[in-house]
């Protein structure tokens, strides 16, 4: 069987110019085992982009396995409207103790937009049942990616993927991101103390009275570019939102489950957010499964007598399914029993020194930055200037091509080239991927 054209007979792939499937056919994978996939003619790809984003412990974790098989033969899901399951009650047990304080209400979902949407839809009636009805709006961050749903996408700030939707989404009050690398205000990353926070002060004083809730993706920016910021940015954020009785929407999506250094984004500044989404990572990059978690305030808004109106009227089909509860479940025990975050900070270390040393004297290499395990290389027509190369040309596209004939799976965001493994990641594969990946850069860019 050509599996290649049979995929492409029936299948329309995500954020995929299918047109591009003529040069570059599907890469059909039979088998995973750590950050190695194996597609139907044995070839080996390393997943050093963890499938998205998601995979955290490995592919086909021989514990999560067991967890999951364990769960199939004794109950693959139930209604979650007044019925629950133990596997549920312990993830939360589990998950209260490593989330950042006062976050103890768990609404579960089943992919990161919905939980987006949780999130908004949340704040919101929480403004309208105490007495804020005026508090419609969003803000949010420009550069900034929540997921594709239509509330998602509106949060969303990059035109790739929003842009031609705009006459049927709700309009956003929209906050300049800091941008650390071409930054306005001349200042570099060493001597910055975010005096951009300016920009979301004079939002707040103009807009704040009709606004529900800020949303931000924690210290990194993902779909922009893996763009990072300082933690004394969600610092400066959480006493602005105070201050005028603003939510603090964190979507830890990406950046939770140790990908920044820390369990979690927020950690590193200290302080909490008023509801956090969670996807990515939480089952291990097993099953579909996203939590909105909030405090015990906003939950207490809408606790009430039925006919007064004010629960949360939220519901996905396959929230709390037991079988992501499983491995989410496995996973906390694997992080916390094999001290996974802290070896992987030793690892990073060394990831990102030779990513430095082998990147950055080459003349389209305007940064190397990096946070946790996350590498990313940026890069641009000339490096004094940080001038970007012609987007038209697809630089990353074709590295990215180049690099999948080698076995690398990288699939760079524009012309970002980036790095964000399995956290189990060890050196060898760190030398291995980062040849290939500048070997694949020289083939293109000389
Ligand atoms: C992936 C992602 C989402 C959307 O999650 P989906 O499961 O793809 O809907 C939202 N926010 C961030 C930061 C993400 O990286």
């Amino acid at each position: 069987m050509d599996w290649q054209r049979e995929d492409l007979k029936y299948i329309w792939h995500p954020c995929s110019q299918m047109k591009d499937y003529e040069t570059l056919l599907p890469i059909v994978i039979e088998r995973g085992e750590g950050i190695n996939l194996y597609d139907t003619n044995g070839k080996c790809y390393k997943d050093v982009i963890s499938s998205w984003w998601c995979n955290l412990l490995g592919h086909c974790n021989p514990r999560i396995n067991q967890a999951v098989k364990k769960q199939i033969d004794t109950l693959e899901h139930v209604i979650f409207a007044n019925f629950s399951h133990k596997t549920v009650i312990r993830l939360c047990q589990e998950l209260i103790k490593v989330l950042p304080k006062g976050l103890c209400k768990f609404n579960f979902a089943d992919n990161g937009s919905s939980a987006i949407e949780m999130a908004l839809k949340m704040s919101f009636q929480y403004h309208y049942q105490t007495g804020n009805t005026q508090k419609k709006k969003f803000m949010a961050l420009t550069d900034a990616y929540h997921g594709e749903t239509l509330a998602a996408l509106a949060v969303g700030g990059v035109d790739l993927y929003s842009e031609l939707y705009k006459p049927i989404m709700m309009d956003v009050l929209r906050v300049e991101a800091p941008d650390c690398f071409r930054c306005p205000l001349g200042k570099c990353r060493e001597n910055c103390s975010c005096e951009c926070f300016v920009k979301a002060e004079e939002m707040f004083a103009k807009y704040a009275d009709e606004t529900s809730a800020i949303i931000v993706e924690p210290l990194l920016q993902g779909s922009a570019g893996m763009k990072i910021y300082p933690p004394i940015y969600l610092k400066k954020l959480r006493a602005l939102c105070d201050k005028y009785n603003v939510h603090l929407i964190a979507d830890e999506i990406a950046t939770g489950y140790g990908r920044t250094g820390k369990m979690f984004a927020f950690d590193h500044a200290g302080v909490s957010p008023d509801i956090m989404c969670l996807s990515k990572g939480l089952t291990g990059g097993y099953m579909p499964m996203a939590i909105a978690v909030t405090t015990q305030k906003i939950y207490d808004a809408f606790y009430d007598d039925y006919l007064k109106g004010k629960a949360f009227m939220h519901s996905h089909t396959y929230a709390g399914n037991p079988l992501a509860c499983s491995a989410a479940l496995e996973v906390l025990k694997i992080l916390d029993e094999e001290n996974i975050i802290e070896k992987a900070n030793k690892r990073a270390v060394y990831f990102n020194k030779i990513i430095k040393e082998k990147f950055l004297p080459h003349k389209n290499v305007g940064e190397v930055r990096s946070i946790g395990l996350i590498n990313a290389i940026e890069l641009v027509a000339d490096k004094n200037t940080k001038e970007p190369l012609d987007y038209t040309m697809r630089t990353g596209y074709q590295i990215y091509q180049k690099a999948l004939e080698k076995g690398v799976l990288l699939r760079p965001l524009g012309d970002v080239i980036y790095f964000n493994p399995p956290l189990i990641i060890e050196e060898d594969d760190m030398d291995y991927v980062t040849d290939i990946a500048l070997q694949s850069l020289k083939d293109i860019l000389g």
